[in-house]
């Protein structure tokens, strides 16, 4: 079996300052968040937020300073994720597009796409989606159908994506689909549009998650013609430009905060209950569970910005934070009753179905727990 290391996660004074700047930020711009909202971290929708981070040069932090970026490094930028996750701050506008499609776009793009949206998404005010998942292409990524058949004037597309986070939001997608041979070629064949999503001939279905919410939809491409200049990187080299897509999503600490506010609430009650010996034992695995991913979280930034591809390291931090968040609401609902007083109890009730609904989603979104684990078994060599 290969050994595996995590790298020791850096520390400096000037992290521990952009630490405190984002946090005093965040403690005006978010004061009135309700804990449900908080709660929502990772779902809340806000563009008037979203600009006021790029304001604050807390987007595209890592890109070169001539596409609008601002030459920090990973761990800054992991500084600035973190605390607003942990502070429940509304970050869905803006998360696709500064997390991947900007990353996406600064290594494969050509000139004129780095140019012309790279400095928007950086200031908040472009948004993105991702077009992998379809009716019967998930997990089999590589069965995807949707077709962009090349044509004189560009591409003319066809087919179904679902799942899209944002797409009745976002500016652009980038559209994972296949540009020559047919299903049974797999990965090769396949290739990365960038597409405006206002071209004609695109329409976006709502699909209405369990808390009953609109983050999702159906995106369907009815004869959808985009110029030549929409293709993102090389044709037919989309298979390994997606797999480097997907490795951005793998180890935030968007994989082990999503289901925070809760430990929150629970550190909440029990402040005001009586001693529960079960509970303040339950609360302290929680925390000290929390700080061991995030650890191994810090660990793969730097390995990121040292320019190594910890694509095991990030499938294991996705893995057990997955597992975390889960277990955070099964965890914290026993502990309902210890709440002082009605209001209190209605409070700490929100909150949880409200993560009790979002979590099924934990162990699918950005690779499913059975796909991880098939990856660290390879990367482990046990496979
Ligand atoms: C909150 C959320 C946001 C999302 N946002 C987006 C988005 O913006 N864009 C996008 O393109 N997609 C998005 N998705 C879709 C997501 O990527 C897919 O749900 C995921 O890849 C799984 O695909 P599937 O739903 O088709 O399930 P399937 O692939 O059908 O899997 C069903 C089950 O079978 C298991 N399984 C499948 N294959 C194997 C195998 N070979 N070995 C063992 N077990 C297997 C899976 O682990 C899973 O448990 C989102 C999903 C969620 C939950």
């Amino acid at each position: 079996m290969t050994e595996l290391t995590f790298a020791t996660p850096k520390t400096s004074e000037a992290l521990d300052s952009l630490r405190a700047e984002v946090r005093s930020f965040l403690a005006t711009e978010i004061a009135d968040r309700t804990p449900l909202q908080k709660s929502d971290s990772w779902n809340g929708l806000d563009t008037e937020f979203s600009r006021k981070l790029g304001q604050k040069g807390w987007l595209g932090m890592t890109w070169p300073t001539q596409y609008g970026g601002h030459a920090r490094t990973e761990m800054e930028r992991y500084v600035v994720i973190e605390e607003l996750l942990a502070a429940g701050a509304p970050v869905s506008a803006h998360w696709i597009a500064d997390r991947q499609t900007g990353p996406l776009i600064l290594k494969f793009g050509t000139e004129e796409q780095k140019q012309t949206i790279l400095p928007r998404i950086a200031a908040g005010e472009c948004f993105a989606s991702i077009g992998m998942s379809e009716p019967d292409a998930g997990s089999d990524l590589a069965s995807v159908r949707t077709r962009a058949e090349p044509v004189d004037e560009g591409y003319r597309i066809n087919g179904t994506k679902v799942w899209t986070t944002n797409a009745h939001v976002a500016h652009y997608m980038i559209l994972f689909c296949r540009t020559h041979g047919t299903t049974e070629d797999r990965q090769k064949g396949t290739s990365q549009l960038l597409i405006d999503m206002s071209t004609p001939g695109i329409e976006v279905k709502p699909i209405i998650d369990l808390a009953g919410q609109h983050h999702f939809n159906q995106v369907v491409f009815n004869d959808v013609l985009v110029p030549k200049s929409a293709l993102l990187g090389e044709e037919g080299n989309g298979w390994a430009q997606v797999m480097s897509e997907l490795s951005y999503e793998r180890s935030g600490p968007e994989r082990f905060l999503s289901s925070f506010e809760l430990v929150v609430e629970l550190g909440r009650i029990l402040a005001a209950a009586p001693h529960s010996e079960s509970a303040a034992i339950a609360y302290g695995r929680l925390l000290a569970h929390t700080a061991v991913l995030r650890r191994l979280s810090r660990s793969v930034s730097v390995m990121l910005e040292d320019g190594e591809d910890p694509l095991v390291h990030a499938s294991i931090v996705k893995d057990l934070g997955a597992t975390l968040e889960q277990e955070i609401p099964e965890i914290v609902r026993q502990f309902a009753d210890l709440a002082a007083d009605p209001a209190s109890a209605r409070q700490f009730r929100e909150v949880t179905c409200n993560v009790l609904l979002n979590a099924p989603t934990f162990s699918l979104r950005g690779g499913t727990r059975e796909i991880l684990r098939g990856i660290i078994a390879r990367g482990l060599g046990l496979r």
